[in-house]
Order: structure tokens, then sequence, then C-alpha cells
């Protein structure tokens, strides 16, 4: 039988998402890759009772991440039933709806009809009766915003989240929903999206600070760019790296001479600092409160070890900020 590291607590840092009653662990941990049909349930055990171990309390799961679509859902439900029934309390489970999920016109983008079937079959998979947070995963702009809004206010009225979430969302489609779910009362406490060294979208469209001075929280996903923000690719490419092993959303073609001169400095920089790259990649992202949890990947449970440790070297000099910039501008 599994029991948690007691000390798991006092090895992670906990940041309040937003203005809402809940904190995030600094680190929380994706089910996007590793946790499907094809992969070992071993390999995920280890790497959640791992997670766990270290303070990670958010696993973060979609309808369609797999694959196949629905599998890592699937998997999540068996670890509870295995390790982590007795800890629901302690775990911030969240899921979503928006990409495709199932044929037909009723499977995929933002309608009621498909975010609250979607839910119903996410907590029947994970054998959950309520999620922490549920989220539109993307903004879609042929259905009315309020139609999708009002989904997850019901969502959250039916008990079947405790808060709502958006991702995806740009500056314009996050004001809209937080300004409708606010004025119906509704939990809406964060923006996931992705920001990393490499990708710094919501800093130039607005979300970043719209976020913060709106008090809405932002989790930033794939923070190591899904890996390229590591030494995994420094020597050539892994059999057993994403590249190698799943060639869905990360290519060879990634891996330009350019993108590789970057990491090498890049990786050069986080030695002077006593880091490896995927360290201060994660403190990077980390450095100005803005962001309340980056949301990492793993492949196996060393990496999370690995990448916990983030959280605790958060300070950056200024010539360490601009040398990041001159490196990024190359
Ligand atoms: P990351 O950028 O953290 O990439 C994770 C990958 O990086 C791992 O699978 C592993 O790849 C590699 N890695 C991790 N740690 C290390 C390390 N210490 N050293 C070397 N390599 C390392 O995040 P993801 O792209 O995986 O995304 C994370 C989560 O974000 C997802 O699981 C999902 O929950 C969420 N997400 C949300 C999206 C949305 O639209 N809302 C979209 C995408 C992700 P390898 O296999 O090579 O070992």
């Amino acid at each position: 039988m599994y029991v948690a590291e007691n000390e798991r607590y006092e090895r992670m840092e906990y940041h309040r998402v937003g203005r809402s009653g809940l904190k995030f662990p600094a680190v929380s941990l994706g089910f996007w890759h590793n946790f499907g049909s094809k992969d070992s349930y071993d390999n995920m055990r280890a790497m959640c009772r791992t997670a766990f171990d270290h303070g990670i309390t958010q696993f973060d799961l979609a309808n369609n991440y797999g694959p196949e679509n629905g599998s890592a859902e699937e998997n999540l439900g068996r670890l509870l039933e295995d390790d982590f029934r007795p800890y629901r309390d302690e775990l911030l489970i969240t899921t979503k709806a928006g990409y495709h999920m199932w044929e037909g016109p009723y499977g995929d983008y933002g309608s009621r009809k498909y975010l609250m079937a979607s839910l119903d079959a996410s907590l029947r998979r994970m054998k959950l009766d309520y999620v922490d947070i549920f989220y539109h995963h993307r903004m879609d702009k042929n259905t009315p915003l309020e139609e999708t809004l009002t989904a997850l206010v019901d969502i959250v009225r039916s008990g079947k989240a405790l808060y709502v979430g958006v991702s995806n969302y740009d500056k314009e489609y996050t004001e809209k929903a937080v300004h409708f779910l606010r004025e119906q009362h509704c939990p809406v406490i964060v923006n996931q999206r992705r920001y990393s060294i490499f990708d710094r979208t919501i800093e130039e469209d607005g979300v970043k600070s719209f976020c913060k001075e709106n008090g809405v929280g932002i989790i930033a996903f794939s923070p190591l760019a899904q890996g390229l923000l590591s030494d995994r690719y420094l020597h050539g490419i892994p059999k057993d790296s994403r590249i190698a092993q799943d060639g869905r959303f990360l290519h060879s073609s990634d891996l330009t001479e350019g993108r590789l001169s970057q990491i090498s400095k890049l990786n050069e920089l986080a030695g002077q600092r006593g880091q490896t790259l995927a360290q201060m990649a994660l403190s990077w992202v980390l450095k100005d409160d803005e962001v309340c949890s980056v949301l990492i990947g793993a492949s196996k449970p060393e990496q999370i070890i690995e990448n916990i440790s983030a959280a605790r070297h958060g300070k950056f000099t200024q010539e360490e900020l601009e040398q990041i910039e001159e490196i990024c501008k190359g």
C-alpha cells in the first residue's frame, strides 16, 4: 500500500491562484504525454508517487489526453484506486474540454452540448464525483462565448467542478470571460497558457498583465518547450525522448541549428548559476510571481525530482536576465 512521504509539504512552495482562496504547488504535473493507453502503467504510477511525495498536489488532465482519447483520464482513475483515493482532499485534479474528442458536431469546440457531456464522461473515466478545476480548453469563435461560459457556471452549480478556468484564451476572450463569470458569481480563477523562455506570447498579447491586474492566476504549460529547454537534445536525439517516441507535437525539424545554439548557450548560463537548464527554465517562468505554477510534463520520475528544486532558485540578476534575452535574440 502506498503511504505518502511525511515531509512532502516541506518540499514545495504553494502560490495563491490570483485572488482566489486556492493555492497551486509551484510545480504541477501534466498528463498530456506518457499517461496514455500504450504507456507503462508502472512508470506513470512511479511518476505520480514521486510527484506527490515532493509536494506536487496538482495533476492536470484533459478529456483527449492519451492517446487513445480519454486514456489518461482512465489511468488517473486507476491511480486513484491503487494509490491516491485516501489523498483525494489533498489533490487538485483538473480536466478540460475544447479540442476534438469524439466524432460528429458535438465532440469539439465550445457548445454547451459538448462541455456538459464531456465533463460527465471525464468524471466516469476518472471515477470522480467532481474535479477541482474544469477548463474550457480553447477559444471557439463560432460559439457565442456566453453559451460556453453559462455551461461553466452551471457545471459549478451542479457540483461537478469547484472552480473553472480558461485555456489558450487571448486577452480579449480572457477579459470577457472573467467579467461574465464574475458577474454570475462563478469562481473563475485561472488561465492556462503556454509560456517559456522560448514562447513569450502571453507577454506580447497582454494576458500576463491583464491577469495580474485582475487577480486571475496563470499556470504556464510547456515551460520546458516540450523538453527543448533541457540538456535532452544537446548531443543528438535520444531514443527515449519525445521527439523520437512521439511525433505528434515536437519534431526533429524543431531542432534547427539556431535553436540548438540557443539551447547550448542557455545550458552554459544555467551551469554558471548552479542549475541544470531545465531548472533554470522553470525558475525563469516562476521568477516574478505572475505565474503561480509551472505545469511540467515528464517521462521519468528523476525528471520530476530535478524539476521541483527549480522553485527554490528563483532569483536572477539583471545581468543574467539580459544574457537570456541576448541568447533568445540570436
Ligand atoms: P514541458 O515543457 O515540461 O515538457 C515535458 C517534457 O520535457 C517531458 O515529457 C520530457 O520529455 C522533458 N523533460 C522534463 N523534465 C526534464 C528534465 N529535467 N530534463 C530533460 N528533459 C526533461 O511540458 P509539456 O509540453 O509536457 O506540457 C506539460 C503539461 O501542460 C501537459 O501535460 C498538459 O497538462 C499541459 N498542456 C496544456 C495545453 C493546453 O492547451 N492547455 C497544451 C500542452 C500542454 P522526454 O519525453 O523527452 O523525456
